[in-house]
């Protein structure tokens, strides 16, 4: 397992050095789920990350870690999913703690790397469903997921640790915010990410 992350991750580095000459390029998210992910849910992660990042001019693909060595991409970031990455019907675990996701960071730089914890964002959203949305648990699991996932996308891409004041870039989520309607990037990380030097520099 270690050796297939590292591996992954040495391909990331080598797709960061190689030359981008093109306008908005795709950037490949290639996700390693370690357990159970819902289809459904994998499905609404992927809409929402997308919808969010094309707000700053960012054109991104969701890659299963198994179809990723069979392909080559400009620009790739990894996530690692833990834990169970499905709904469930248990009541919330109110002792689930610590971030629900983080970017690897190194001699300053925010890595194209990044682990989300399944588990932690489930029992979170739980405490914000009402009886008539565990109709759609799955997609609303995948919902919260991808604004996950494009918060750690946006330390990633601008190469900050910092965050914004407003949206997806938010230090943190509610539980409401994961599932809400619509949680978009704040105007001023919509510039940064849009007006970011090429990835490839
Ligand atoms: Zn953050």
């Amino acid at each position: 397992m270690i050796r297939l992350i590292l591996s992954i991750f040495t391909l990331a580095l080598c797709a960061l050095s190689a030359a981008n000459s093109g306008v908005s390029p795709e950037i490949a998210v290639v996700v390693q789920a370690d357990e159970t992910f819902s289809p459904q849910a994998w499905q609404a992660m992927e809409a929402e990350s997308k919808r969010i990042a094309r707000q700053a001019g960012l054109r991104v693909r969701f890659v299963e870690r198994a179809a990723a060595s069979a392909q080559e991409f400009t620009d790739l970031v990894v996530f690692r999913m833990k834990g169970r990455c499905e709904m469930d019907t248990t009541p919330a675990l109110l002792d689930e703690r610590g971030p629900f996701a983080w970017a690897f960071t190194a001699n300053g730089n925010v890595l194209p790397f990044g682990e989300v914890k399944c588990d932690r964002v489930r029992e979170s959203i739980k405490t914000a469903f009402r009886p008539a949305d565990y109709r759609k648990a799955d997609a609303l699991f995948g919902r919260a997921l991808g604004r996950v996932v494009a918060h750690e996308l946006y330390h990633m891409l601008a190469n900050t640790t910092k965050h914004g004041k407003t949206g997806v870039a938010r230090h943190a989520f509610s539980a409401q915010q994961l599932v809400a309607e619509k949680l978009d990037f704040g105007k001023h990380e919509r510039g940064l990410l849009a007006g970011r030097p090429d990835f490839s520099r």
